[in-house]
């Protein structure tokens, strides 16, 4: 949506969204701006948007004409959406869809991608000292201090340290070059073997690959995944500050499997090594651009639902004629790569059309 600025609203906007519209008085204490989790951050500063834009008089409580330069409006259609902090437009916006605060800054500011929106948000409307989150190429999407910790533990081996494990990965159609840039290693507990997903905060989730003789005196076996107890963590989701440099797509899966073979075909992908970790990842995620990809199963569809009515793009299986013959992405690579590289490809494309990026 590209603002019309001889729009009378679309210049409001423009005029609300510039330095020095909220005295220091007027915008959000530093102090409880940097108390707050990263939704209530948000809605505080949805909240001082509404408050700028009645500084500059901008028309809140009626239909006034859309300021979308594409969207020739002539029965004013448009109007600010006080729940959700933003605008929406009855004649060219989808039903749920909402131009909001970072949508307007983006426009306003010619800003790319979500942090650098959400960086200049902090600027209008937090209260001076508040410190910026800052990333730069080249740290984008780097190991976290919490992994490199873990990465040095004496009893984690290294992938190519066991034939086994190479020819897990291998048979699962993952190179031994993107086990490596993921961090993955192995464990061994009473002659079971584990690959290891060491996720952004120092947790690690396991996966069973392989047992050799001496396992056998043992009765239980233990499960196929292992989370460490108490903790939970994303697999991955530092990438997000990857493709927050370019507006790339980032795909959120259930399994670290999963988000490692999106990996492997060159997108982004991050695992929340559970659905129930979903609510978790709502409130702690500060990327916009991403699409579930949870299982073509009945379980993963209710995950798929929930990004969808949070406003995310999620992946519609029946659109796509191979992976709907698969449980999940890896299946799919494992059949055809060629194929499952094609179609994600082609869920990036619709998922870049929904986002308008
Ligand atoms: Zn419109």
């Amino acid at each position: 949506m590209k603002i019309d600025k001889s729009n009378k609203q679309g210049q409001k906007l423009q005029q609300a969204l510039q330095e020095g519209v909220l005295s220091q008085g007027e915008k959000i204490k530093k102090d409880i701006f940097n108390k707050a989790n990263n939704a209530q951050k948000k809605a505080l500063l949805k909240d001082k948007f509404e408050g700028a834009l009645r500084k500059v008089d901008a028309n809140l409580s009626t239909n006034f004409r859309c300021f979308n330069e594409e969207h020739n409006d002539s029965n004013p259609s448009m109007r600010f959406n006080l729940e959700k902090g933003g605008y929406h437009c009855f004649g060219c916006m989808e039903n749920g869809q909402n131009f909001d605060l970072f949508d307007a800054i983006k426009e306003a500011h010619d800003c790319k991608g979500f942090k650098e929106c959400y960086n200049k948000a902090i600027q209008l409307f937090v209260a001076e000292g508040q410190t910026l989150v800052k990333t730069s190429n080249r740290q984008a999407g780097r190991f976290t201090k919490e992994m490199y910790k873990i990465l040095h533990y004496t009893f984690l081996y290294k992938i190519e340290e066991d034939e086994f494990a190479l020819e897990f990965l291998e048979k699962r159609g993952i190179s031994i070059a993107t086990a490596n840039r993921h961090g993955l290693r192995l464990w061994e507990y009473q002659g079971w073997w584990f690959i290891v997903f060491v996720n952004d905060n120092g947790s690690m989730v396991r996966r069973r690959y392989s047992k050799d003789d001496t396992s056998k005196m043992y009765a239980s076996v233990p499960s196929k995944w292992w989370n460490q107890r108490g903790q939970s963590g994303f697999f991955n989701q530092r990438v997000t500050e990857k493709a927050a440099l370019n507006n790339d797509i980032a795909f959120v899966t259930e399994g670290a499997f999963d988000a490692l073979t999106v990996e492997e075909l060159g997108m982004y992908g991050v695992a929340l090594n559970s659905a129930k970790h979903i609510k978790q990842f709502f409130e702690s995620n500060n990327y916009q651009y991403i699409v579930a990809l949870f299982d073509n199963d009945s379980t993963g569809m209710i995950s798929n639902a929930r990004f969808k009515e949070q406003g995310y793009y999620s992946v519609n299986y029946e659109d796509f004629s191979h992976l709907n013959k698969y449980k999940d992405i890896n299946e799919a690579l494992v059949a055809d790569r060629e194929a499952t590289k094609r179609e994600l490809a082609a869920l990036v494309r619709k998922a870049k059309e929904f986002y308008k990026i």
